[in-house]
């Protein structure tokens, strides 16, 4: 059975993922990498895709993230 992860992605404001090293500030760390910046943050799930909107802080994206977690544990013991 295929193990399902469920992560937390960075989002530039374009919409793409930022895979840039950043400072605690989130400010990019290196000047030059051609980072934005981080605007907001989405769970991607590799069982579902995208999981809701993308949050406009970290911390929020988190409770998300442990929620479906929890949902496909559940999915998996009724099964
Ligand atoms: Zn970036
Ligand atoms: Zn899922």
């Amino acid at each position: 059975m295929a193990r399902i992860a469920i992560k937390v992605e960075p989002l530039h404001a374009d919409g793409t993922v930022c895979l840039h090293a950043v400072s605690p500030s989130g400010k990019p760390r290196d000047p030059n990498s051609g980072c934005t910046g981080r605007r907001s943050y989405r769970v991607q799930c590799s069982a579902c895709g995208t999981v809701g909107t993308p949050h406009g802080l970290c911390v929020l994206a988190e409770p998300e993230q442990t929620k479906r977690r929890g949902q496909h544990q559940t999915a998996l013991a009724n099964r």
